[in-house]
């Protein structure tokens, strides 16, 4: 049977790379949307008419990025070998071969051009009526960072090292003592030498770990990573940690479009207010519903919420068992009644308040030292006299002044929200179909479920051309090619405040200092202020 032999390769051909590109070709919705931007209201610089070689123009590295990321290529040097073999980039960059040098500096350089690039993208979609804004899921996701766990360390495990290295010392230099009482031969004095040479390396380790305790000792953190510095080991699932980064991600119910994000090397548990009143200045609305899981289940967040109208659904967090006690006498089977402020417990005794308001904080005591971060809230204490002759105080308390029952100051915001957990089952359950659509993308499909760079600031970048890779790739899938084309060349991107905020931006480097500016001065509220 024939077999098909295809073309000659030395046949000449009168082709452009246009009759290459498909007429809906993905690329081109690349190439029109950076068109349609102009960079350098976004803090890029353009490389002006100077002497010596002429520089690439940043567009053209920005049209490879989108491109590299939606099809599942971020190393600056496979990007650099795209632009030599892969025909769709040779047209996108009118066959412009940029070195892995200059790619990768344009993603470390721009950290902050790539989050107002998201923004711009953001209203376009609002403009487009692809954003709901009324619902939002948030959730955060973990990226490992490069750093391994070898290089991360907390007081324990510098502990550990030096306990071990203080061993194996003390185990050489009473060796040497023994040896010092043997006759002198070759073979000892190799011996000795051998556990001379294992001595100073363990001089040299219990300098690294000193270098190390001191570092610990004058940092606010609870652990130190040494290949990325911001870096934390975070809990995965279960028993898992990793040294990573937690990206904080608010996705709109409509069509599961990411509307907002920022990676922390922080958990969960305190992100719920930042993420929830960015998403209402996003959304525009006077009010709006977060979803998320037991992880963001925090008083304190969900009662800041409530103060912003913004209705939250988060799931409760198991109770920890306690073990003296039986479940019939768990503080949620104490009845509070709200008029009088008192709980009844299962006996029907009524235990009551002194009225007073008693400072609590859950954090560890570094943390309290250091004060960073720290959780303090307000509590009221409640007990009554009938527990000195109760028949069942076994299996209520172990306590020897009788039960003693505490309510946080936020407790009412958190059965609020609990009540809502109840009445709005099926919403919650769309949560993890809301907010699983990206990270599932993203992470499996794409396989990005680490970063490449390193810093929380740069960090951010990636993450942010990630998401706007992931933004663009559905908005395809949703108008169909025509459509966002259409979309893409009505679009009229409104810079205004957009470069104030950047530089404003650039000054706040951490994650609790950006949450704070991003309350105070949120994009849109930042574009009001800077048009009036
Ligand atoms: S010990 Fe006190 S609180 Fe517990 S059941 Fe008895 S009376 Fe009620």
């Amino acid at each position: 049977m024939a077999t098909l032999i295809g073309n000659n390769r030395e046949q000449m051909q009168m082709m452009s790379f246009e009759a290459f590109i498909g007429k809906n070709n993905p690329v081109r919705l690349i190439d029109a949307f950076v068109d349609k931007i102009e960079l350098n209201k976004l803090g890029v610089k353009i490389p002006g008419a100077v002497e010596g070689r002429k520089g690439f123009h940043p567009a053209s590295l920005l049209k490879l990025y989108l491109y590299g990321y939606m099809n599942h290529v971020r190393s600056s040097r496979k990007l650099e070998k795209e632009c030599e073999r892969n025909i769709e980039v040779r047209w996108l960059l009118h066959e412009l071969t940029p070195s892995y040098k200059t790619i990768a500096d344009f993603r470390k350089h721009y950290p902050d051009a790539v989050r107002i690039l998201f923004s711009l993208f953001i209203n376009l979609l609002k403009e487009a009526e692809l954003i709901g804004g009324k619902t939002m899921a948030i959730d955060g996701s973990k990226f490992r960072a490069v750093n391994s766990s070898k290089n991360n360390y907390n007081q324990k495990k510098i502990d550990r090292h030096q306990e071990f290295i203080d061993r194996k010392i003390n185990d050489y230099l009473a060796e040497l003592e023994k040896n010092d009482q043997e006759e002198n031969n070759d073979e000892l004095k190799i011996k000795v030498d051998k556990v001379q040479k294992e001595l100073e390396r363990l001089a040299q380790r219990k300098l690294k770990y000193n270098n190390l305790q001191q570092q610990l000792d004058n940092t606010e953190e609870v652990q130190i990573s040494s290949s990325d510095p911001d870096s934390r080991a975070l809990i995965i699932r279960k028993n898992i940690v990793e040294v990573s980064y937690n990206t904080q991600t608010t996705v709109d119910e409509k069509h599961s479009l990411i509307i907002d994000y920022e990676a922390t090397n922080e958990n969960d548990s305190k992100a719920l207010a930042a993420m929830a009143m960015r998403a209402k200045e996003v959304s525009g609305q006077e009010k709006i519903t977060v979803l998320a899981d037991k992880g963001y289940h925090n008083g304190e967040q969900i009662a800041q919420c409530e103060a912003e109208n913004i209705s939250t659904i988060v799931a409760c967090r198991e109770q920890p068992t306690v073990k003296h006690l039986e479940n019939e006498y768990l503080v949620e089977n104490f009845i509070y009644d709200k008029e009088n402020d008192t709980y009844t417990c299962p006996q029907g005794e009524i235990l009551k308040s002194n009225g007073k308001w008693y400072n609590k904080s859950h954090d560890s005591e570094k943390k309290k030292k250091t004060r960073k971060n720290i959780t303090n809230y307000r509590i009221k204490q409640y007990k009554t006299t009938a527990c000195k002759n109760c028949p069942l105080r076994d299996k209520c308390t172990k306590n020897k002044s009788g039960r003693l029952i505490e309510r946080s100051e936020h407790q009412d915001a958190v059965d609020r929200n609990n009540k809502r957990l109840l009445s709005e089952k099926e919403l919650y359950k769309r949560r993890q179909a809301i907010v699983e659509h990206p990270f599932g993308t993203i992470k499996r499909a794409w396989g990005f479920s680490y970063t490449l760079l390193k810093g929380l600031k740069k960090v951010n970048g990636e993450m942010g051309l990630i998401y706007i890779a992931y933004n663009f790739v559905r908005v395809k899938n949703i108008l169909g090619f025509d459509k966002f084309m259409e979309l893409l060349q009505n679009w009229h991107p409104d810079y205004s405040g957009f470069h104030f905020l950047s530089v404003l931006r650039s000054f706040f480097s951490s994650f609790r200092l950006r949450q704070f500016f991003h309350l105070i001065f949120p994009p849109q509220k930042l574009l009001v202020l800077y048009r009036t």
